[in-house]
Order: C-alpha cells, then structure tokens, then sequence
C-alpha cells in the first residue's frame, strides 16, 4: 500500500481514490489535466516581484519582504516527518530577523495556481505563524480555492515521488 505521506489528516475514503488513482496508473493524467499551465516566475528577481505584489494586493498593511528566493535544498528535506512538518519543511521556512520567504526550488516548475498557493501559505504565516483558522482564513483571502490547490500540490508531490521511485 502506498503510504501517502503527503496526505496525512485528508479522509480514507479520499486517500482509497489516491491510491486507486496510482495503481490504474492515473494520477499524472489526472494532475495534467486540472493543472495544464507552467508559470513564468524563474528568476528570484521575477519570485520578489510577484510576492510583493501578492502582499501588496491582499496585506497592504503588513511589512515589506525582504527577501524572496528559490532554494534548492528545500525539496530534500525530512521526508519522514508527519505531515505538517514535511509540508513546511518542503515549502520552506520564514527567517524571523528578517522577512525573508524561501520557496522550494521544485516550485519553479509547476503549475502558477500551485506557486500562488504555496506563496499565499507563506505570506499568510508572516501575520500568523500557527497553522490555525485565522491562518487558513486569510489563505483562503489571499486564495479563494486555497484548500483544493494544497490538495491538489500534495497530490502532485506524491506523483512527482512516485515517478522518482519508478526511476530508481
Ligand atoms: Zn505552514
């Protein structure tokens, strides 16, 4: 059975389609077909641009970012954590001294509604460090579809390791 690891607190009934999905070979269509499109955010110029601008649009009120950046190490990083902790390990971590948001270097090839999501999730934890309600509220501000895009991310995390260990 697929472990899912990325999915964890999601219902069983739900995880069983996941892992159905998988074995009919049928989550990278699936994926494709609901997240067809590949942003043009590549530079960590071009990232600082568009989170700002993100901020600026829905947090006019908090402070400026210092620095935004892709980071190449984040993606390999404690995979055996329990969900929650993988998930932020994988999106990265703030720098409290300073606004500084590091995104997973893997996000530069996704989808712009993931990359929205993931940046949203960043943003938001500058005014809320806690996954709690007032957190995903203002994920859902910034992010109206916000809880079925992390869904679907974590879905596209767990094909892009399945596709890896068919590899290997
Ligand atoms: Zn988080």
């Amino acid at each position: 059975m697929t472990a899912l690891k990325y999915l964890g607190g999601y219902p069983p009934p739900l995880l069983d389609k996941v892992r159905q999905l998988i074995e009919r070979d049928e989550l990278g269509d699936y994926l494709q077909r609901r997240h067809p499109g590949r942003h043009e955010v590549q530079s960590d110029k071009a990232l600082y641009a568009y989170t700002n601008a993100l901020r600026q649009e829905h947090m006019r009120n908090s402070p400026g970012i210092d620095r935004v950046w892709y980071d190449s190490k984040l993606d390999v990083i404690q995979r055996a954590l329990g969900l929650h902790t993988a998930i932020s390990h994988i999106h990265g971590g703030r720098l409290k001294a300073r606004k500084e948001i590091r995104i997973a270097s893997l996000f530069r090839e996704t989808a712009p509604e993931f990359l929205q999501m993931i940046v949203v999730h960043e943003l938001a934890h500058l005014k809320e460090p806690e996954h709690n309600k007032a957190f995903y509220q203002l994920c859902e501000y910034m992010q109206p579809d916000y809880h079925q895009q992390e869904l679907d991310l974590r879905l596209h995390l767990t094909w892009r390791d399945v596709l890896a260990a068919r590899a290997s």
